[in-house]
């Protein structure tokens, strides 16, 4: 203890020294009425020093490194439990510590958002916390397996919802949210993961230099030749459709194969029988055979497929009759009142329901796959819980061609930075009130409203014939500001039919994705948009019960390369992550508070009425110390169990006696 104590007061001193060299580790501590520039050169000069993380009060910002850093070590993890926040250097690890701490004393829950562009960082960051529990919890020799299937549920999860985009090699296409959950003892036992709206697109299609998701390559990487031939796949993946549009199915900064093993390993300690498997990876392999159907026109002009190569094996490993299958590909089922006509389907058309039955495949399997992980996870045995949740959120994006995911992904962002804005302000307000601080210089930055994404929306596609937006009335004619709606108005009737072939099949996966109940109900399925929107206010709904930590991350190239901090790009970041609001939300009063406690045991020995020991109670001692070194009073107000410090100038200056 002592020693690490030792390595801590070295640790800060080195930190405080070098202050001007390395910038402040909170950005509260810059000078009041900050600037952008002041912002970006704080974070350039800790980012030139490898310095990637800096905090504004709690929140943490990460900018990615892309390079090992050798800051994620066991004794690293074992330096940061149970140390008070700001005692050590700003870490990942500290955010989860701290959240930690409090659900055990409070035995409340909470959760750690963590947001940025695509490649910025938050999946890594989301690993990194995930880890830091795994290693520094309290642990029974029974309970390994269930940290252990959480720890591996992320391989799996990755291998089928990550793929390489042109900026980022793991880009995450589905958002997510992972519950810790934990005992009355702090020992984890047991998780659950949401997902949300995987982007099924890219089953069927990849802009060039990108890649379809990593388990279809895996697995022709990575499966013996006996398990690709009972699938009917051939080892090179340029041979599948599905997989070559992007021109880049090999890719030097990934290694399928290995992975493959990774994946491999991560199922058999999750549960998954070889007949989960089995039906698994029939489903995988028959997503690229369906790629590979080609289409040609009859005489008719309908659309008949001449080599039915393709169309046996889908048939055979998901168990369906082939001639219907053909059928379903190449035929429209309409319903009149009394018969039901069956009409072919142009060439055109029959891709479209090849490339629909493909994407509905794949991400009814992936949500399978989900929830099957999920019942692994579960921890019947255990009552009492608490929880820690993680969300992984894909990040704002912008490309040249913005479909509905885009539009989906980028409505998830603005109304998630509108809670957090909502909830700083909150917490500030609430704490002020507890600690019996009245602050009449409070400013609040104007309100966040989130009609604007759809506004903008609407006036980019509002007229597009296939587009409607439209806002609700809440109830009792109240207008209620976010429960818009939008949908995208499409060619319906074409999956139908496959739906139906599919409810029969014999691969059990995709009889439970598939329920035969679900045709019944066709007319009153909800729209993707809608379904997207009730789960994005079911997310709310979890996250407001729950303490929040926020982790921003910052991408500093488009290079993905180590050292380079592009101004720009990083500025454009700062804007739209709200970070220069959010410093001005947290210190609107008061720049920094201290629990009287803390702040005693760390200048005490500035006093000599204080130093070696106080005896009376701590806010008295903190009263006789800040007396002694001089404060004025407009420099700071004391709460009731906190001190507020209204300016980084006075703590600065204290930081400086101390360091004499
Ligand atoms: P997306 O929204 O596309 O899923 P993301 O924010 O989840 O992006 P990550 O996959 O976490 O981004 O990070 C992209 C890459 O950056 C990683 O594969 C890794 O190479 C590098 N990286 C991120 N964080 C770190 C870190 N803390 N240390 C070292 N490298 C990192
Ligand atoms: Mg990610």
């Amino acid at each position: 203890k002592e020693a690490r104590r030792k390595h801590i007061r070295l640790h800060m001193e080195g930190t405080l020294t070098a202050r001007d060299k390395v910038g402040v580790q909170d950005f509260v501590l810059l000078d009041a009425y900050t600037s952008e520039s002041a912002f970006v050169d704080n974070l350039r000069k800790r980012f030139s020093e490898n310095l990637i993380y800096t905090y504004i009060g709690t929140l943490l910002v990460s900018v990615n490194p892309y390079q090992e850093l050798g800051i994620y070590t066991v004794s690293q993890m074992e330096l940061y439990q149970g140390v008070n926040f700001f005692e050590l250097p700003p870490h990942v690890y500290a955010i989860a510590d701290n959240a930690y701490r409090m659900m055990c004393s409070e035995l409340n829950n909470h959760f750690i958002f963590i947001s940025g562009e695509s490649g910025a960082g938050k999946t890594e960051a989301s690993k990194k916390i995930l880890q830091y529990f795994a290693v520094t919890c309290p642990m029974t020799e029974s309970l390994q397996i269930a940290r252990d299937r959480l720890l591996l549920s992320n391989p799996v999860l990755e291998a089928f919802g990550n793929a390489k985009t042109l900026r980022n090699d793991n880009s995450s296409r589905f958002g997510k949210y992972m519950d810790i959950q934990f005992d009355f003892q702090g020992v984890p036992v047991g998780g659950h993961i949401i997902s949300y709206l995987i982007e099924k697109s890219r089953v069927v299609y990849q802009n060039h230099g990108e890649r379809n998701f990593h388990i279809f390559y895996q697995l022709l990487a990575g499966g013996d030749a006996e398990r690709l031939s009972s699938l009917g796949l051939e080892q090179d993946p340029q041979l599948y459709k599905y997989l070559s549009q992007g021109h880049c199915a090999k890719e030097s900064s990934i290694n399928d194969k290995n992975d493959w093993k990774t994946v491999s390993n991560a199922f058999s300690v999750i549960d998954f029988t070889r007949a989960d498997l089995e039906n698994l990876f029939g489903i995988i392999a028959s997503v690229l055979h369906l790629g590979n159907i080609c289409f040609t026109e009859d005489k008719q002009g309908g659309a008949t497929v001449p080599d039915t190569h393709e169309i046996k094996w889908i048939a055979k490993l998901l168990g369906v009759c082939p001639s219907v299958l053909l059928e379903a590909l190449t035929h429209r089922k309409i319903e009149a009142k009394t018969e039901e006509v069956i009409c072919p389907l142009t060439v055109e058309l029959s891709v479209y329901s090849r490339d629909a039955m493909a994407k509905a495949v794949y991400g009814r399997t992936f949500t399978w796959l989900v929830s099957k992980i999920n019942s692994s996870l579960v921890n019947k045995d255990i009552t009492q819980k608490t929880v820690i949740g993680l969300l992984d959120i894909y990040g704002f994006e912008v490309f040249d061609k913005n479909g509905f995911e885009q539009f989906c992904i980028n409505y998830c962002n603005e109304k998630l930075q509108q809670l957090l804005i909502e909830r700083t302000l909150k917490a500030e307000q609430a704490e002020y009130e507890v600690e019996g601080i009245e602050d009449e210089e409070c400013i609040r930055p104007g309100p966040a409203t989130d009609l604007s994404f759809l506004e903008k929306l609407e006036e980019k596609v509002g007229r597009h014939a296939h587009f409607q937006t439209r806002k609700l009335a809440g109830a009792k004619g109240r207008k209620r500001i976010g429960w818009l709606e939008f949908r995208l108005l499409h060619y319906a009737g074409e999956v139908t039919y496959c739906t139906k072939v599919l409810c029969r099949s014999k691969n059990s996966i995709l009889r439970e994705c598939f329920l035969v109940a679900e045709l019944e109900n066709r007319r009153r399925q909800p729209t993707v948009g809608t379904q997207f929107k009730n789960s994005l206010s079911s997310l709310l709904e979890i996250l407001i019960s729950k303490e929040p930590s926020y982790i921003r991350c910052i991408k500093p190239n488009e290079s993905k390369e180590p050292s380079k901090f592009d101004d720009f790009l990083i500025r454009h970041q700062i804007k739209y992550l709200g970070l220069m609001e959010h410093l001005r939300v947290r210190r609107a009063g008061f720049a920094y508070r201290r629990k009287y406690e803390h702040f005693l045991q760390r200048y005490k020995s500035l006093c000599p009425d204080t130093w070696p020991h106080w005896h009376g109670p701590p806010g008295e001692g903190v009263k006789c110390l800040i007396k002694y070194i001089g404060y004025k009073p407009e420099e700071y107000k004391l709460g009731k169990t906190k001190i507020f410090i209204r300016f980084p100038r006075t703590l600065f200056a204290t930081e400086d006696a101390f360091e004499f």
